[in-house]
């Protein structure tokens, strides 16, 4: 049995959005009064605070304040545990020495994330529609609200977060599901390899093609620029930078959603045609963190790795790489991480497999040992599935069943 999640946006009525901020309004007074419990505890006696010491107050709550005792109960407990969950990272973070290690914050209502609601049935109940397509949801005190969105796999609901986020309401559903939710279309393997110029690189036992960075993502940037120096221009607190503020959050969240719907379908694609898929262990964060160097050791090519690390981040080939990887392991398929600093598939011959530093600027792999000539980026994708077909293959006979020539160093 696996976890997975599963979003459907909410369509409350005029009524029902006003419920729906009250309790969140309640959840998060709820949140800030057992903080400042804990908080005063500290400071006044050194006593510290625990969830089971705060836990139990909850119905006593409820009795003296009738307006607490029309909430789900359970989401109450949650609330407390997140708070629980806010003071043990803080604490492993104090004990791991971070220098600021950032105690639990009060917060404010238009923050507060959203509420947690335990066992499916108990004050809340979704039901899907067809296919698990769009669905309704009944929650005690609120009502019936309509929901939009899919979950990609049925599975039986366990728990839901309902979240507000930028003006909107969302649950997310923790459903529980079979391990292979869908048969793999075919056999075959790939490689890949993702990249600045070309999104993705995927090279099959017989051929390659590639996949483009979409561009609209750099024109975006631009129209975001404009409009974070729009609200930076207005009076803050104004009715103007208000409505700046707006147009700004409407602007980053088309695009976060556009960008997730394009990687969906890509990745679904790659996971649709794949039982294999090779690809090298990505970090994003080495790659983008060190253009600047310090001020004692400052890095090489500041400008270009700066215009490179931003290029990076835009295409987020990290949740990209996430999505074909879960949606592989759904379809029983494998999902392999070659090593990459023991591999060097970008400067390996997929042929000869002999090893030869390239710049960023080169974009072909043009091997002076056996004359391969390939795109960069196609022949480190190749170095991909040939290591995975051989290194892992050679247990699994995987590579019997596949035509690449072994590697000669295999
Ligand atoms: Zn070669």
């Amino acid at each position: 049995m696996e976890l997975r999640k599963a979003t459907y946006k909410l369509y409350p009525t005029k009524q029902q959005a006003e419920a729906l901020n009250h309790a969140l309004r309640l959840h998060c007074e709820f949140y800030n009064a057992a903080l400042q419990e804990r908080v005063e505890a500290y400071k006044k006696c050194r006593i510290s605070i625990k969830n089971k010491d705060q836990q139990p107050q909850i119905k006593v709550i409820r009795e003296e304040i009738p307006e607490f005792a029309t909430l789900n109960y359970s989401s109450l407990q949650v609330t407390l545990r997140r708070l629980d969950k806010a003071f043990s990272a803080f604490f492993r973070r104090v004990n791991s020495g971070v220098k600021e290690p950032g105690f639990p914050r009060f917060k404010s209502h238009k923050r507060y994330p959203g509420i947690g609601f335990s066992s499916h049935g108990d004050g809340w109940r979704f039901t899907p529609g067809e296919d698990w397509k769009h669905g309704r949801l009944r929650l005690t005190g609120v009502g019936h609200i309509r929901c939009r969105g899919k979950a990609r796999v049925a599975g039986k609901i366990k728990s839901m977060e309902l979240l507000h986020r930028r003006g909107e309401w969302l649950i997310s559903l923790t459903m529980e599901c079979n391990g292979v939710l869908r048969e793999p279309t075919s056999g075959k393997a790939c490689g890949l390899d993702w990249g600045v110029n070309k999104l993705l690189s995927v090279a099959t036992e017989s051929d390659g093609y590639q996949v483009d960075n979409p561009r609209w993502f750099q024109q975006e940037r631009e129209k975001l620029k404009a409009l974070k120096q729009a609200v930076s221009r207005k009076k803050k607190g104004s009715n103007r930078w208000k409505k700046a503020c707006k147009k700004l959050s409407t602007h980053h969240r088309k695009a976060a959603n556009r960008r997730n719907h394009e990687h969906h379908q890509l990745s679904a694609q790659v996971a649709s045609q794949y039982a294999l898929v090779a690809t090298e262990k990505l970090q994003v964060k080495n790659m983008t963190g060190s253009a600047k160097g310090t001020s004692e050791k400052p890095g090489k090519n500041v400008k270009q790795k700066a215009g490179l690390n931003r290029e990076i981040l835009d295409t987020a080939p990290a949740t990209l790489l996430a999505m074909i990887a879960y949606k592989v392991k759904e379809t029983g398929g494998l999902f392999i991480e070659t090593p990459t600093r023991k591999l060097k598939p970008s400067q390996r011959c997929p042929v000869c497999w002999s090893v030869k530093k390239k710049t960023l600027k080169e974009r072909v792999h043009q091997c002076e040992v056996c004359g391969c000539n390939e795109d960069r980026d196609i022949a480190a994708a190749r170095v991909n599935l040939i290591w995975a077909l051989y290194e892992l293959g050679s247990e699994t006979g995987l590579h019997r069943a596949c035509s690449v020539k072994p590697p000669p160093s295999l």
